[in-house]
C-alpha cells in the first residue's frame, strides 16, 4: 500500500511538472525588459569559465552542476524579490527554474539562453563584478559592483565612488583600468587589504579626484582629504559624508583597530544612505546610525566580526539591506536566516 501510494504521488508529481510550470518562460526580448527592474535578481546558472567568457550584466553565478547549488541560491537569492535564470540554451535553467521554484522563490527562465540573447544582439559583458542596482529617493540609481573582500564599487547616477580599492589580495585580483575612472576614491584604513597605493597612484592620477580617508593613509600616500570620526563633509555636487568610529572591541584584538584610528562612512546619496563599516566589531555606536538603507558589514574574526557579532550589528544599524563583506573564509551563508526582516546579500567579498 505505501510503496503504491508513493508510486502515485511520484506520479502526480511528475505529471505537475510536465504540465503545469510553477514558472514562467519568457523568450529574449521579455527577458531584457523584466531584468530592466531593479528588484530582480539575475541569475546565471553556467559554469564559472562559461561565465568568465560572458554574461549579462550584474548576473550573479552559481553553476546548477555544483553539489551546493541549493545551499548557494538560498544564501545569495532573497525570496522577497524575483529570479530572473537563464544558461546558454535554456536546458539548465529550466531545471534551475524548477528547483528555485520547489524551494519558493518567483523565477523567470530565459528559454533560449544567452545564445538567443545573443542572437538577438542583446549585450554580454566579461566584467565579473556583481550589480546591485537601488534608486535614491530622488530617483536616482546607485549601483553597487562586488569588486572583492573590502573593495566596493559604487556608481552614484555616473559619478564614481571605489571604496578601499585594492588590485591583488591573494589569488584575487580586481582590474581597475577596465572600470571609469572614479570621481571620488575613499580608504577606511592603511592596512593593505584596504589601502594599495600603487592602485591610488592610477586612480588619482587626476588630480580632480577626490580623496577622502584617514590621517595615516593621507600622510603615507602624501595625498588625501583627511577625516576623523565624527567628521562630516558636503561636497558641491551633494554628496554627504560622515565619519564614524571602526574599532576592536574583543581585548586581544584592539591592536589591529584601536579606537579612533580608522573610519567607517555613511554616504547620503540623494538621500539612500550607504554605511560602510570598515573593519569593525559590533561596537554601540552602531545603534546611534540612523535611517540607513544599505549597510557594508565586515566578517572575519580576528579583525573584524564572527558571523553572530555582524547579525548583532545588523540589528543595532536596521538598514533594509545588507551586504556582509570581508568576509574572507568565514562563513556566511547562514546570516540571512537569523535576520528574517532584512534583505541580506551575499556577494563575492570574499
Ligand atoms: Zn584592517
Ligand atoms: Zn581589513
Amino acid at each position: 500500500m505505501k510503496k503504491f501510494i508513493t508510486m502515485l504521488l511520484s506520479l502526480l508529481g511528475m505529471q505537475s511538472a510536465c504540465s503545469q510550470q510553477a514558472f514562467i518562460s519568457v523568450n529574449a526580448d521579455e527577458f531584457e525588459s523584466l531584468i530592466a527592474n531593479n528588484d530582480v535578481q539575475l541569475l546565471d546558472v553556467r559554469t564559472a569559465e562559461e561565465f568568465a567568457d560572458g554574461h549579462l550584466a550584474g548576473a550573479f553565478n552559481i553553476d546548477i552542476k555544483q553539489g551546493d547549488f541549493d545551499k548557494m541560491a538560498t544564501a545569495w537569492l532573497s525570496k522577497q524579490r524575483p529570479v530572473a535564470v537563464y544558461c546558454r540554451s535554456g536546458r539548465r535553467s529550466a531545471d534551475a527554474a524548477k528547483r528555485l521554484t520547489a524551494m519558493g522563490y518567483e523565477v523567470t527562465n530565459l528559454s533560449g539562453g544567452i545564445m538567443d540573447w545573443q542572437k538577438n544582439n542583446k549585450p554580454t559583458t566579461t566584467d565579473p563584478a556583481e550589480a546591485d542596482r537601488f534608486v535614491t529617493p530622488g530617483g536616482k540609481t546607485v549601483t553597487f559592483y562586488a569588486l572583492m573582500h573590502g573593495s566596493v564599487r559604487i556608481d552614484f547616477d555616473g559619478y564614481e565612488i571605489i571604496v578601499d580599492p585594492v588590485a591583488r589580495l591573494g589569488n584575487r585580483s580586481v582590474d581597475f583600468s577596465a572600470m571609469p575612472a572614479p570621481h571620488m576614491v575613499i580608504v577606511t584604513h592603511e592596512h593593505r587589504d584596504h589601502f594599495d597605493p600603487a592602485t591610488l597612484t592610477q586612480l588619482l592620477s587626476d588630480d580632480a579626484t577626490q580623496f577622502i580617508t584617514n590621517a595615516r593613509c593621507a600622510t603615507e600616500f602624501g595625498r588625501g582629504r583627511v577625516m576623523a570620526n565624527g567628521d562630516t563633509l558636503t561636497l558641491p555636487n551633494g554628496i554627504k559624508i560622515d565619519a564614524v568610529p571602526a574599532y576592536n572591541t574583543t581585548p586581544e584584538h584592539t591592536q589591529f583597530h584601536p579606537k579612533g584610528r580608522d573610519n567607517g562612512f555613511v554616504l547620503n546619496l540623494d538621500g539612500l544612505r550607504v554605511y560602510i563599516a570598515g573593519d569593525t566589531e559590533d561596537i554601540p555606536e552602531m545603534a546611534a546610525l540612523t535611517d540607513i538603507d544599505i549597510a557594508f558589514l565586515p566578517c572575519n574574526q580576528p579583525y573584524t566580526m564572527t558571523a553572530e557579532q555582524l547579525v548583532n550589528a545588523a540589528r543595532m544599524v536596521k538598514a533594509k539591506h545588507i551586504f556582509p563583506y570581508h568576509y574572507g573564509t568565514t562563513d556566511v551563508t547562514g546570516i540571512a536566516a537569523q535576520l528574517p526582516d532584512t534583505d541580506v546579500r551575499i556577494r563575492h567579498y570574499e
